[in-house]
């Protein structure tokens, strides 16, 4: 059975690699590994990690690229590719530009796509940024849904997608993390023993400018005010993160700024910390795994199980209550342990094996 995986971005690496490396085990299965490389240099650090090279690189990334340019670069070459190698199936992960177009392209060819990380939605189209919509587009034309959670599901099931083309198979994040953990990787930064570590990573457009200002603002002060805790914000490329953080972090003690983290040391400094705050989709997801409480820094999320489950709280973006329940987290040990002590419903580390059989079900006759 020939299967194809498009990867354009490092989340999408991150949670698309153990079901590559378990397709490249499966005797059943010729695989084709593509990269969109919406992304350039967090797809490749993760790639390099999990030991993945990708067969046919597509190499989109360009400097200023707008949306559309993306997706019709995308579009056109994934087009290529299929109708070159005539999968049986292609699968892509989440709600990037890459999993629209590599949908879209699939739809045209009658090729079966297969749909990792499902059925997540805010049920929100007004704001101008694209996961939502390429979400929403990607399940119409979806053959197999691997929703990670029943809530997914449901989703799924309002908009009439047939029941039989939705699974439950959990989120292959948490697989990937098992997988760096048992590695017992290393964090590259040195963090005072006793000191209590914030991690904290923001990234997301909803939050540019005043938001991400924000956010700064209630972290700089959590550092201030509690002399045991230090702060560990591996700061992300786009220029607007870049700016800002410039802007309103500079050589203050205990405050650690880097590029951002490898993988392995990601998971090394999750590890590490006390409190996880985040705009991150799988970092949300990931936290509850290790049993570190995450505070989401966004109006509304997509992935509500974690909230519903008291392991993470959607703090929103003021800095007030940013800080105020940062604070609390600090200060009341048993309101942390409560919050670091719940199981996570984003899976099992098996959410791999039930996607590969599933898709070996799509192996012709
Ligand atoms: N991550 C990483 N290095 C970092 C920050 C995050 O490897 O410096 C990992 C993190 O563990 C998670 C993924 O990147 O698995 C999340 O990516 P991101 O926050 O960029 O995107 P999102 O999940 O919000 O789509």
């Amino acid at each position: 059975m020939k299967v194809m995986c498009v990867v354009g971005t490092r989340p999408e690496a991150i949670k698309m690699a153990p079901v590559i490396l378990a397709l490249r085990e499966s005797p059943w299965c010729a695989l084709t590994v593509v990269a969109t490389a919406q992304h350039r240099q967090m797809l490749d650090q993760v790639f390099g990690l999990f030991g993945i090279t990708a067969d046919i690189d597509l190499n989109l990334m360009r400097d200023n690229q707008t949306l559309a340019d993306v997706t019709a670069r995308a579009l056109t070459g994934l087009d290529q590719v299929l109708a070159e190698l005539k999968p049986d199936a292609v699968v892509a992960q989440g709600d990037t530009t890459t999993v629209l177009a590599t949908a879209m392209a699939c739809f045209y060819r009658r090729i079966p796509f297969c749909h990792v990380e499902a059925g997540l939605r805010t049920h929100n189209l007004e704001q101008p940024f694209p996961e939502e919509f390429n979400r929403m587009v990607a399940s119409v034309v979806t053959r197999l849904h691997f929703a990670p959670t029943e809530g997914a599901r449901d989703h799924l099931l309002n908009e009439h997608v047939p029941p039989a083309n939705i699974h439950v198979t959990g989120n292959t994040v948490i697989d990937a993390l098992l997988w760096m953990a048992a590695k017992q990787p290393t964090l590259p930064v040195q963090v005072t023993p006793g000191r209590r570590l914030i991690l904290l990573t923001v990234h997301r457009r909803e939050n540019f400018g005043e938001p991400l200002a924000n956010i700064c603002r209630a972290a700089l002060s959590l550092v201030r005010n509690n002399p045991d805790v230090e702060l560990l914000l591996p700061v992300h490329p786009n220029p607007h993160v870049k700016e800002t953080v410039a802007r309103m972090f500079g050589g203050q003690d205990r405050i650690h700024l880097t590029a951002p983290l490898e993988y392995d040391q990601f998971v090394a400094a999750m590890q590490r910390s006390y409190l996880i705050m985040t705009d991150s989709g799988g970092v949300q997801e990931e936290a509850p795994s290790l049993r570190k409480p995450v505070l989401v820094m966004r109006e509304a999320t997509e992935r509500p199980e974690a909230i519903t489950a008291g392991v993470a709280l959607l703090v929103g973006t003021h800095e007030n209550n940013i800080r105020e329940q940062a604070q609390r987290l600090l200060d009341d040990d048993r309101h942390y342990a409560t919050m670091a002590s719940g199981a996570s419903p984003y899976g099992d580390g098996a959410a791999t094996q039930r996607i590969i059989g599933l898709l070996r079900g799509l192996a012709p006759a």
